[in-house]
């Protein structure tokens, strides 16, 4: 399990996170960035960015790497500093907890309001996994894997708080999305245990009809989860659902919806099946005569479904996530389409990512005070940078 120790936290100075920042923002467009230009974008006096530099490094922050030029990337760990401070900054939680959950692609906290509120808190790490994957059989983000982790991360955070959003105002049982900055999701704190820790029910039939009822629902409302499973499916005492888990997510207009709707309906019969001994319509011919008279959960079909995809799109874009942002992510996560050549030239690519970029400007940089340089500068030092980067590459 990762350790993080946010007690750093508390003795980082504005300097330090004004520094943290603009390695952030050097990362737009590099994978390392040259220490010149963290101070040109820091702009602090006396050389002061290199002493503060040195204090990140201290606190792993920031990742020194000199094998091209005197350059430094930020961490997770300095991602995630910049997300919690954000955060706290805005008033969504005051103390980070103990570590709850380590999934494939997140690391998650609990965390404590002002008022002893507990929620949640998600890191997303997508390119832990997945995207190393992805990355090695895909050349063209060759030069770019620090930057995209922190692209995906963001954007696969933005994705989770903004169908948690839309399903809770939809009436499903999925925790309340309280916020998101960079790869953070802050949510309520679900009161019960992830339905791979639940070795008894009392009624299981009903739990299982609910959960199978929760996938058809949410077909109808035009969305497959894609990973709806005993690990994203949180039981209370009174043996209330809730689902969990959602940057997979994909409409029923996907070309393999029927695949994955399939794939969900499976996972859960077959849990059911073996934990709690129910048994169900087998797929397709497989139905067995014999067992007629045992009473079956029958299996929902995906083609019989009346579906309205898209029927959410207001709703997900309310939240800044795009049908692009879509697409996008949909590239990297497991599950979701098959590979397939990008069309996009490196420098579509690079220009979309910008936009991703610039809409996360947010409120660590308004509350440290970053801005007072005026963007055009910012955006000349960096442009300027890259070009002898890329050079020197040659
Ligand atoms: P991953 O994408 O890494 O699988 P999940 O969102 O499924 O992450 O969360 C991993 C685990 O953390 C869950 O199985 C659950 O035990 C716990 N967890 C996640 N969200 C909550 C929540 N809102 N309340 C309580 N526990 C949670
Ligand atoms: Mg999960």
């Amino acid at each position: 399990a990762m350790k993080l120790d946010v007690d750093a936290l508390r003795y980082l100075s504005k300097d330090d996170f004004r520094v943290l920042t603009a390695v952030e923002m050097g990362m737009r467009n590099h994978e390392i960035v040259p220490a010149e230009l963290v101070d040109r974008i820091a702009g602090l006096k006396h050389g002061g960015t290199y002493k503060v530099l040195k204090n990140l490094l201290k606190h792993k922050l920031v990742h020194h790497d000199s094998s091209k030029y005197d350059g430094f990337r930020l961490t997770y760990l300095g991602y995630d500093f910049l997300a919690i401070k954000a955060l706290v900054n805005r008033g969504v939680f005051a103390a980070v907890g103990r570590q709850i959950g380590v999934g494939k692609e997140s690391d998650i906290f609990e965390v404590a309001a002002e008022d002893g509120t507990i929620m949640v808190m998600k890191l997303h790490r997508l390119g832990r996994v997945s995207f190393r994957a992805v990355k090695s059989k895909r050349d063209y983000l060759k030069h770019r894997s620090s930057y995209n982790w922190l692209y995906l991360s963001r954007l696969a955070a933005l994705k989770e708080y903004a169908f948690m959003k839309a399903l809770g105002e939809h009436g499903f049982p999925v925790p309340d999305a309280v916020d998101c900055n960079r790869h953070c999701v802050v949510m309520s704190l679900v009161q019960g245990y992830p339905l791979v820790q639940v070795k008894r029910l009392q009624n299981p039939d009903e739990v299982l009809e609910t959960i199978v009822g929760l996938v058809v629902h949410l077909a109808e409302h035009g969305l497959i989860h894609c990973d709806f499973n005993e690990f994203n499916i949180m039981i209370d005492d009174n043996e209330q659902v809730t689902m969990i888990d959602f940057p997979q997510m994909v409409s029923v207009s996907h070309r393999n919806a029927k695949m994955y709707f399939d794939r969900d309906v499976e996972c859960i019969f077959k849990f059911f099946s073996k934990r709690f001994n129910l048994s169900y319509q087998e797929a397709e011919d497989g139905y067995d005569e014999t067992e007629a008279d045992v009473e079956e959960i029958e299996r929902p079909s995906f083609s019989s479904i009346a579906k309205t995809a898209g029927f959410l799109d207001k709703e997900l874009s309310a939240s800044g996530f795009t049908r692009k942002d879509q697409d996008d992510i949909e590239k990297f996560i497991e599950g979701g389409t098959e590979q397939k050549d990008t069309t996009s030239s490196d420098d579509e690519l690079e220009d979309q990512e910008q936009t991703h970029i610039e809409a996360t400007d947010d409120s660590v940089a308004e509350n440290i005070d970053f801005l007072d340089l005026e963007d055009q500068k910012q955006e000349d030092a960096a442009a300027s940078c890259n070009v002898s980067i890329q050079n020197e590459d040659k």
